[in-house]
């Protein structure tokens, strides 16, 4: 935690806004439409999968449809398409950002129009805080007239030619899961270019009440909104999201130059415009057995650390999901790990776990 946040959740308790609306709600919201600027319109949720859901659902996704997903990528960005009734198809990697292909998913877009499937949207995904293509998805998704959903979950604070990520896609999603960058403990927002998104985003998170004196209903609602609780925390972390990018920077730098120069090892460069938060520091590592050595070495010292996100296309329960892969995300999974990468650590903590890696190799 940062230095507020316990002031701001007291605030819910001396006012009694314990409910999934009041003053914290309203100003976390602000603070992050203020960060990301661009005049977007944020919905503070309980969660990044339910702003995933929520987005599909807006964006028109419904039962039936088939909506492109990257597949290299954690299972939240592909579950709302099913919660829906719609069908995933998986798009693979490309090696300068780790996320969506364009080539391959301009190569699905494609083959799914020519079978009579025209994808109803594009989950399109920061991993570890890198940003995606964004100049050429956008140019893929508009040439094919495909809404893209743009799940910034690990990237609040990541850039491109120096605009914030969440902005970039038809609408924006951002998580503060516990592990994420920020939290809220659990919780999530919705980014949104117009109000009026914002507003139905709202009005469905909150049961889909008609404006009327007696509870009416036109539609099916979510009980999808934060609580004014857990978003004074959230306000309290806005303040030091900005340190926290700083922190887990130097983390991935402090890798970077203790690790880059061994042969086989590799770690992922800005392309030029791309601002990363360094969510995670990741490392590819010459083989499998190497980076198993290394997980294993570091899980004997009590460390954690885990092999990159296995990709969607080979996890059992997607297993009859129609997929264009190329090799790109089985091979990064392959021979990648997450090191740690907490805010919270100090040089004596890297160098520890540096020295150990550095043992492996002997
Ligand atoms: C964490 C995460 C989510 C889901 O967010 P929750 O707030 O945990 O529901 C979605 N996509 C990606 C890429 C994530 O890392």
């Amino acid at each position: 935690m940062g230095y507020h946040e316990e002031k701001y959740v007291k605030e819910a308790f001396d006012t009694n806004w314990v409910a999934p609306l009041g003053p914290n709600v309203d100003l976390f919201e602000k603070a992050i439409g203020d960060y990301l600027g661009e005049g977007l319109h944020v919905a503070a949720l309980s969660s990044g999968t339910a702003a995933i859901h929520l987005g599909l659902q807006l964006l028109g996704v419904s039962a039936g449809d088939e909506v492109i997903c990257q597949s290299f990528t954690f299972s939240a960005s592909a579950n709302p398409i099913c919660y829906l009734g719609a069908t995933p198809v998986f798009v693979d990697s490309e090696a300068d950002t780790w996320n969506l292909s364009p080539i391959l998913l301009e190569q699905a877009i494609k083959e799914r129009i020519a079978l009579g499937k025209r994808p109803r949207a594009i989950v399109a995904v920061h991993l570890y805080g890198m940003p995606y293509k964004i100049a050429e998805v956008r140019q893929v998704a508009d040439t094919y007239g495909i809404p893209i959903l743009e799940d910034s979950a690990e990237a609040l604070g990541s850039s491109y030619k120096g605009v914030k990520c969440g902005g970039f896609g038809d609408i924006g999603i951002l998580s503060f899961n516990g592990n994420k960058i920020i939290t809220t403990s659990g919780g999530g927002a919705l980014i949104a270019r117009k109000e009026a998104l914002k507003k139905d985003a709202v009005f469905l998170a909150t049961q889909a009440r008609d404006e009327a004196p007696h509870y009416q209903h036109s539609a099916v609602g979510y009980n999808y909104r934060m609580s004014n609780v857990l978003a004074g925390i959230g306000r309290g972390q806005m303040e030091v999201l900005d340190e926290r990018v700083v922190a887990r920077r130097a983390n991935y730098d402090f890798y970077k130059r203790h690790l880059g120069h061994l042969r086989g090892y590799e770690f992922l460069d800005e392309p030029e415009g791309s601002f990363s938060n360094r969510w995670l520091s990741c490392v590819l590592t010459p083989s499998f057995e190497a980076r198993e050595e290394i997980r294993l070495a570091l899980m004997k010292e009590n460390i954690e650390s885990r092999p990159l996100w296995k990709p969607m296309h080979l996890q059992p329960v997607f297993s009859e999901a129609a997929s264009y892969t190329d090799g790109t995300s089985e091979a990064l999974f392959d021979r990648g790990l997450c090191l740690p990468s907490g805010s919270n650590l100090v040089e004596e903590d890297l160098e520890r776990i540096v020295t150990l890696i550095l043992n492996t190799r002997s």
